[in-house]
């Protein structure tokens, strides 16, 4: 806790300072935004001051998004964030008016305004610093400060936005910045499941999670929490709480270190990504020098490479090597690549985007032997082939056929125990 602990005189319960983030779906119409408004108020009854970060309706974003890839698929950055950022002010506006109807005092927030500044990566860039002068002064006159999510403010004086799902990451900035006691992220679902409960109907809830295993679920696909909005909790000890918008009081997700879990099983969560394209490089030199002639032209052209596997060769003179892009990459990647080839030497290259990437994550993995022999066993019980597989200390992903997703998340989420009784 960090603010001084006044205590609410008719309900005897400390008055702390916190953030609320509502996701698209939560303010998807004039009814969810006025419902909205109605939480926030119950927060401001309670006699907390109350930074909320919104994001666009849903559907919005993906719309502008759409508009701008079809006026021209070769786009400058800084005019998509100027279009895809406008969701949010439409949000952040409506919400401060939803407040100020049933007696609210409120007002909203753009990036630039506050400001928060990001770097000049447009379409993707990263929180630097938010000034937290303007929102504490407002919040201390009793004020609710509405935040447009997603969007900043870069260094070339332009509007910025943080990557799909980054009012998350907005949120959870915006609580470390005012010194937040607690940022409760409320969404669709009440709280980060065992799986996408989605596609799995036995999914449980986690009434808690470890740091560092929400990090590796949100980067591996889960998209609950945008990864870098997990990072920042980690880096500024935000404790951070997933709710449901439409159950507020069912319970939640609490954000923790990894002692306060008790009970901790080989797996905690599976994550799965269809995000993902692979490329094969057949018949490569093999000597010294070679994985930086292939991956220097990749990083150049700004590709993030994720698994690799490369063969053992047969003569000691050529292998293959495969790779995982995201799909999005992959066009990119080809080019860069075949820029290459004449310094690289392969023979052929090819390319496959009906791939997908499932995961199992859980700290529990260090004390448990066995976790990956038994994924790999019951993916092949399904009769499910493993293109490449890769692990860290406390996950294991591998890559299969497109089609299989929904079949290896369900028969992985059975075989570690996970399904409800
Ligand atoms: P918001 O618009 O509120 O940000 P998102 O759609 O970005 O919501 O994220 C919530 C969605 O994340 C859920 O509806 C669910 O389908 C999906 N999801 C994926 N994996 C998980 C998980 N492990 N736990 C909870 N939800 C998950
Ligand atoms: N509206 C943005 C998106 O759809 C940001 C967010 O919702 O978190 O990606
Ligand atoms: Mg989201």
């Amino acid at each position: 806790m960090y603010g001084p602990l006044v205590r609410n005189a008719q309900t005897g319960e400390a008055m702390a300072k916190i953030a609320m983030k509502f996701g698209g779906t939560s303010v998807a119409d004039l009814d969810r935004i006025r419902h909205v408004a109605t939480l926030v108020k119950r927060e401001v009854d309670r006699g907390h001051q109350v930074a909320v970060v919104v994001s666009a309706m849903a559907g919005e974003t993906n719309k502008l998004v759409g508009w701008t890839k079809d006026i021209s698929p070769l786009h400058d950055a800084r005019e998509y964030d100027t279009v895809v950022a406008a969701g949010e002010q439409v949000t952040a506006g409506l919400l401060a008016v939803a407040l100020g109807a049933i007696g609210v005092p409120a007002r909203s927030w753009l990036g630039w305004q506050i400001p928060i500044r990001t770097s000049a990566m447009h379409g993707s860039a990263r929180i630097e610093g938010i000034e937290p002068g303007l929102l504490n002064e407002r919040l201390g006159q009793g004020q609710v400060a509405v935040v447009a999510g997603f969007q900043g403010i870069a260094a070339d004086n332009r509007i910025s936005t943080l990557g799909r799902g980054g009012s998350d990451t907005s949120a959870v900035a915006v609580a470390a910045a005012i010194k937040a006691d607690r940022c409760d992220i409320y969404t669709d679902v009440d709280g980060v499941y065992t799986t996408d409960p989605r596609i799995v109907a036995k999914a449980r809830r986690l009434p808690k999670i470890a740091f560092e295993e929400m990090l590796e679920m949100a980067s591996l696909g889960a998209k609950v929490l945008q990864t870098r909005s997990v990072e920042i909790a980690m880096l500024y000890r935000v404790p951070v709480r997933v709710l449901s918008t439409f159950d507020p009081d069912a319970g939640g997700t609490l954000l923790c270190d990894e002692e306060d879990i008790v009970e901790k099983k080989p797996v905690t969560g599976i994550a799965y990504s269809r995000d993902e394209a692979k490329i094969s490089l057949m018949k490569i030199p093999d000597r010294p020098g070679i994985a930086a002639a292939i991956f220097g032209p990749l990083a150049d052209a700004g590709v993030n490479v994720d698994m690799i596997v490369q063969n053992v060769s047969e003569d000691g003179r050529r292998t293959d090597l495969t790779f995982t892009c995201a799909r999005s990459e992959l066009a990119r990647a080809l080019k860069a690549l075949e820029d290459a080839a004449p310094a690289i030497g392969y023979r052929e290259i090819t390319s496959d985007s009906n791939v997908a990437k499932v995961s199992i994550i859980g700290i529990g993995m260090r004390a448990h032997p066995g976790v990956a022999q038994a994924m790999f066993r019951t993916l092949s019980d399904k009769g499910i082939n493993i293109q490449v597989i890769s692990t860290s200390e406390i996950k294991v992903s591998v890559l299969i056929a497109e089609e299989y997703v929904e079949l290896a998340v369900r028969a992985l989420h059975s075989a570690y125990e996970l399904d409800t009784a």
